[in-house]
């Protein structure tokens, strides 16, 4: 949309608006904020409004600590899980120095600039996701258990889908906030689930996954279950994915003409950007279980290939699933990374190369670091500042869960995913 902002403050005025939340991820896909009031907005808008940057973890070593977050009008959206009356509204923000420069941890900016980069080249890029999530009851004190809310499988009906009444909450949320979702099935493992989103253009389809995670967590908690989005929750269970179904076209061609290029650009740097798309020690626990890639394969059948061509005719077969990311990423950083590693396959009309078959994805959080550490295409495509603070933060984690043997890396996991 685009309304002035002028016009934002009035409708906000008239739809009963007390609160504004501005928001913003840090680098790792962490959803943060700030609510202000309503009479704020119109300043946030034109002067933006100041924050403490050292408080927010792998916002490291700023020079300057305080930053400003200016909301983007284009994505404005009620929270409809918040009080009908004097309503709080949200949006995304760009995150500035005081001297304007753009602060380059701002990774939804990162994915803004090229996407535009892209359309600029006449390409269009879709991301399609794919979210699986547990629902775990939650105990005396209000925290996760690691017991699931029921014992359903595949695509169970009720009574013994449980889940049946908050994806329909669910589903139902999202409409009102007008993100456009496909589908949602009990999956596999017991409490788990799955929503499918209809494909959309980059920036809008990641703006997209955020609200949808923050959306579920606050249902699941207001009918007293916990949502986790934890790579591999339970030991014996199935994991949890974020497939991305990947699709661009260019000059009236689409995927069926760029397919191979596009694979193989994927595949030329998949071990380099892994560490980005499976960032902590719990997704290496996923990679290479139940139909959750290890290899570097792709096809049409077959659902441990790491990328999968879908069958069949028309829409639903014009693009290609990539299978190994997992929700513990910043899908701004991922959708950045995968769009970069695709467009190179196509403006180097890169062909599949066979000797990358009997290779695997890395196969431990310190190994994709090192991938990423010696990648000149991470720095060619991120910014030098955040992949080091990127890099550092998930070396410290690695340390921290294989040295001290502690629980609580587990713990933590479990509380932040
Ligand atoms: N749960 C599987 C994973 O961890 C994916 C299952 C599916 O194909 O939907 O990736
Ligand atoms: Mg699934
Ligand atoms: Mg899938």
């Amino acid at each position: 949309n685009s309304f002035t902002t002028a016009e934002i403050i009035s409708y906000a005025k008239d739809q009963d608006v007390s609160f504004v939340r501005l928001a913003f991820c840090d680098i790792f896909g962490q959803l943060k904020n700030i609510s202000v009031s309503l009479s704020t907005l119109e300043r946030a808008f034109s002067e933006g409004v100041r924050f403490d940057a050292s408080q927010i973890r792998g916002f490291l070593n700023v020079e300057d600590s305080d930053l400003l977050l200016f909301p983007d009008p284009t994505t404005m959206t009620f929270l409809p899980w918040r009080p009908s009356q004097g309503r709080v509204i949200r949006f995304y923000c760009d995150i500035k120095h005081p001297d304007g420069r753009p602060f380059v941890g701002d990774t939804r900016h990162m994915l803004k600039k090229t996407e535009r980069e892209l359309f600029e080249k006449d390409y269009e890029f879709y991301l399609g996701s794919e979210l699986e999530f547990y629902l775990f009851k939650t105990d005396e004190n209000g925290d996760p258990t690691y017991e699931p809310m029921d014992r359903a499988s595949y695509f169970d009906i009720a009574p013994l889908d449980k889940g049946e009444n908050i994806r329909r909450e669910i589903c139902l949320t999202l409409e009102e906030m007008g993100l456009k979702f496909e589908s949602s099935h009990h999956e596999k493992g017991p409490g788990q689930n799955e929503v499918v989103f209809r494909h959309s253009l980059l920036l809008d389809a990641t703006d997209n996954i955020i609200s949808f995670k923050a959306m579920v967590k606050a249902l699941a908690a207001r009918n007293g279950l916990y949502a986790s989005f934890l790579p591999k929750p339970l030991f014996d269970e199935c994991s949890s994915g974020f497939h991305m179904n990947i699709s661009v076209s260019k000059d009236g061609k689409d995927m069926n003409y760029y397919r191979e290029n596009v694979i193989a650009g994927i595949l030329k740097h998949i071990r380099e950007i892994t560490v980005f798309l499976n960032p902590i020690v719990n997704s290496y626990e996923r990679l290479g279980g139940y139909q959750a890639p290890s290899n570097l394969t792709y096809g049409t059948g077959n659902r441990n290939l790491l990328i999968r061509i879908p069958m069949g005719k028309g829409e639903d077969s014009n693009r290609i699933e990539l299978r190994s990311p997992d929700n513990a990423s910043n899908p701004y950083i991922a959708a950045t990374l995968l769009a970069r590693a695709a467009i190179e396959g196509i403006e180097q009309n890169l062909k599949y190369d066979d000797s990358l078959a009997g290779e695997t994805l890395p196969q431990s959080l310190i190994e994709a670091v090192e991938a990423a550490e010696s990648s000149d295409f991470i720095n060619s495509v991120l910014p030098e500042h955040l992949v080091k603070c990127f890099l550092k933060a998930k070396r410290q984690d690695w340390i921290a869960a294989t040295q001290s043997n502690n629980p609580r890396v587990a713990a933590r996991e479990m509380e932040f995913y």
